[in-house]
């Protein structure tokens, strides 16, 4: 047994993709985990840490979020956050930016956000040139507005570029969806099938709500998507996502069948109780939760991914479900299961400690819909390839709670 650098000791080991849920220790050695097991002797620890009461699971991975902190405004930012606020410092040890950036303005993100982050950073490139970065901002203009904001030839020069992007994402909004209609996420699949890649979509026409939308997402999903691209947004109740009159369309469940994978990014305006109920109670549980975190979403709505996982306990889903939603179920979708997403001795150490608490929590919606939880979920430590990482103070003044009833 070799020296052990950090030892979790007490805790419940919570690790759904291996259906493993016990009281174990988990040792850790440089930046892998040496050994999991019942009662790791701590007298050789360098540093022993009681986690009894809480949950250690594989280090969570969001995979919506909007992390190109530090390259727009100076204030008053509203759409991008510091890579490491959604990540290491919220319990989160793996996240993907899905289209902060396109092709002609990606190399501030790679060249140095990516670079000063301790959280692992996976890119989907926007299919639109500026991304959502260049574009969105006070009047919310979208990254794409008509077919001269796409560039195939140098958005597929720029996921060559860099192993950090994994993927294209684009959003079916309005003007474009209205006016493009199925050429909008035809082009992007283009960029996404060339480069080899995933293709991410944020259905939902948060936008104009235009009836459009309708006929692209139920063509996309039955003639564009292919195996291993993703929707997000799957809980959404806006026009054009998987609820339609309201019953859920009968192409989802082809797309699945075919391999795509649908993500419950909550994010501000894409997500209600109501439609993350009729979504799930029509037996379509979502592959993934994902915050779709921004910094206008940190302060309203969406505050963490664990509020976001909480979002989901008020929907009626377990702590063991909602757990296996951020670790395996996400790896899965990112084709890393043998990387993250689970707890094995001699894998990179990425840890999340949670704690879940007991209390009359209320969440809300946009819709003004609320919903409550005798039980949320707040982070209390994270490890990052072995290090221990402390956490923010938290999105709330009064820190990773959810509102109390
Ligand atoms: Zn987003």
């Amino acid at each position: 047994m070799p020296m052990i650098d950090l030892l979790l000791k007490g805790g419940r080991v919570l690790d759904p993709g291996t259906s493993v849920d016990a009281l174990l220790d988990v040792a850790i050695t440089g930046s892998r985990i040496a050994q999991i097991g019942p009662e790791i002797d701590p007298s050789g620890a360098r540093q022993v840490l009681d986690v009894s009461g809480n949950i250690i699971t594989p280090g969570m991975i969001d995979l919506h979020t909007h992390v190109a902190g530090g390259l727009r405004k100076i204030v008053d930012e509203e759409t991008a956050v510091p890579a490491d606020l959604a990540g290491v410092h919220a319990g989160v040890t793996t996240i993907v930016d899905a289209g902060s950036c396109g092709a002609y303005n990606i190399g501030g993100l790679v060249n140095f956000v990516l670079p000063e982050a301790a959280t692992r950073v996976y890119i989907f490139l926007n299919a639109g040139v500026l991304g959502a970065s260049g574009s969105m901002g006070g009047g919310q203009k979208p990254e794409i507005t008509n077919i001269s904001d796409i560039d195939i030839p140098a958005s597929i020069r720029a996921i060559e570029s860099s192993p950090h992007i994994r993927g294209v994402k684009v959003r079916l909004v309005s003007p474009a969806v209205r006016e493009m209609g199925v050429d909008l996420p035809r082009k992007a699949k283009e960029i996404a099938a060339t480069a080899g890649v995933p293709l991410m979509v944020h259905i939902g026409d948060i936008h104009e709500d235009h009836p459009a939308a309708i006929e692209v997402t139920r063509l996309l999903l039955s003639e564009i998507l292919t195996r291993g691209d993703i929707i997000t947004h799957a809980t959404s109740h806006r026009v054009g996502a998987l609820l339609s009159d309201p019953s859920l369309l009968y192409e989802a469940q082809q797309a699945r069948e075919r391999g795509v994978w649908f993500d419950g990014g909550v994010g501000r305006s894409n997500f209600s109780f109501l439609s993350a109920r009729d979504v799930i109670e029509s037996g379509f549980m979502p592959d993934s939760i994902s915050s779709d975190a921004t910094a206008a979403g940190r302060s309203g709505l969406v505050h963490s991914l664990t509020e976001c996982m909480g979002k989901f306990l008020a929907v009626g889903l377990s702590v063991e479900q909602v757990v296996g939603l951020v670790t395996s179920g996400p790896a899965r979708i990112l084709g890393e299961s043998d990387k993250i997403g689970g707890l094995r001795e001699g894998s990179e150490a990425d840890v999340s400690v949670l704690e879940v608490i007991e209390g009359d929590w209320l969440f809300r919606d946009i819709t003004g819909a609320t919903a409550s939880s005798s039980i949320a979920i707040v982070p209390t430590h994270t490890v990052r390839a072995g290090s221990l990482i402390p956490l923010s103070r938290g999105p709330r003044p009064w820190g990773w709670a959810p509102e109390s009833r």
